[in-house]
């Protein structure tokens, strides 16, 4: 239930309703709009009804969220929600762009993947230390010291970095040098994960399970959102289908959907959407024609000898194309690519401190 407060209330009654909703057994959660303050109310709805709250000072109507995730649907909150990475706003009017290695292999290696998106425009920095591979015979990522590296080159390149956490017990060590955390898709089921990730500070992006439903998403989102972080934004990497013709099918229905559905940031990945560099260019403008947030994708200085997921990563060349076509494809939806701030490190102290 969403108690709508009259617009122009005071403090006082805001506060009357919370210590109200609080002694019947509620979870209460503020969230003060442009608009107007409402109040969720997380608890039994019946209780709710016969306690008559509308009679409170200030208290405009109460209105029920039929959906089974409540923090984060529109019906909790109208307005989209701006999540700001290291001080890249996700989900206003610009588009953004998070680039670099499916894993960090070596100093070199990043620095140079970071010096070439960020030539090219990107806002942030991806690439992993805790890889989920497939197999456990194949490279399982840098760990501690790849996000050394990532650290490094945040501070060298000002792109603050995503990065994945694969357990609940590295959430702590990979926050510390995160500026937000990736849960990839086989962990979106990870509710200790979820929980974990929900209790850091640090923004949570949060791809949705290659066999989960849109629903099922939004529900892990509300695993992250129920413990106090509400910086969370959905990625939409791809599903399982039928279709053997590419890794997975790249679902951009769920774009508009999920954005229909909840008020947070949604992004996609055309790079394991797709498997095949040839088709991360179109699948990337398609999401962006579809009304995405942004992009997350695989760039490598040399994809044939990566260590992981060289078929689908972009070289620096294509990824300069893509983000010029991106730019054109942005602006006749009506929108335009954030603009990226210039290099160096000092802005990105100042934010890393303001956090
Ligand atoms: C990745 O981003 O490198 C990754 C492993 O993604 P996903 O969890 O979507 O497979
Ligand atoms: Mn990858």
């Amino acid at each position: 239930m969403i108690v709508v407060m009259r617009s122009g209330v005071d403090r006082e009654a805001v506060r009357a309703v919370v210590a109200r909703l609080e002694a019947l057994g509620f979870a209460a959660h503020l969230s003060e709009g442009k608009e107007r303050t409402v109040i969720g109310a997380i608890g039994d709805r019946s209780v709710l009804e016969a306690a008559s709250l509308e009679a409170m000072p200030g208290v405009e109507r109460l209105v029920p969220i039929r959906q089974p995730f409540k923090l984060a649907s529109r019906e909790f909150q109208r307005e989209s929600t701006v999540v700001k990475v290291g001080g890249v706003p996700v989900g206003g009017d610009g588009v953004v762009v998070i680039a670099g290695p499916c894993a960090v292999e070596s100093r070199e290696q990043l620095m140079a993947t970071a010096a070439a998106v960020k030539a090219g425009g990107a806002h942030m920095l991806r690439g992993g230390a805790f890889k989920p591979r497939s197999s456990p015979y194949t490279f399982q990522g840098m760990e501690e010291e790849g996000l050394r590296i990532l650290a490094e080159a945040r501070e060298r390149f000002g792109l603050p970095i995503v990065t994945e956490v694969m357990s609940p017990e590295a959430v702590e060590l990979v926050a510390e040098y995160a500026d937000c955390l990736q849960i990839g898709t086989r962990n979106m089921q990870n509710f200790q994960l979820l929980r974990e990730a929900g209790r850091s500070r640090r923004p949570v992006l949060l791809k949705r399970g290659m066999a989960a439903t849109v629903q099922e998403w939004l529900m892990a989102a509300e695993y992250v959102l129920s413990e106090g972080n509400r910086q969370v934004i959905l990625c939409e990497r791809g599903i399982r289908t039928f279709e053997t013709s590419t890794r997975n099918t790249l679902d951009l229905n769920a774009v508009p959907v999920a954005k229909e559905l909840s008020h947070l940031p949604v992004i996609v990945d055309p790079s394991h959407g797709t498997g095949r560099a040839a088709l991360v260019t179109p699948l990337s403008r398609a999401a962006v024609a579809a009304g995405a947030d942004g992009l997350i994708l695989e760039v490598h200085p040399n994809p044939a000898e990566a260590l992981s997921d060289g078929v689908q990563s972009l070289t620096p060349p294509d990824f300069e194309r893509l983000m010029v076509q991106l730019a054109r494809v942005a602006e006749a939806v009506g929108r335009q690519m954030e603009p990226v701030a210039p290099a160096g490190p000092a802005q990105v102290r100042v934010r890393v401190e303001a956090d």
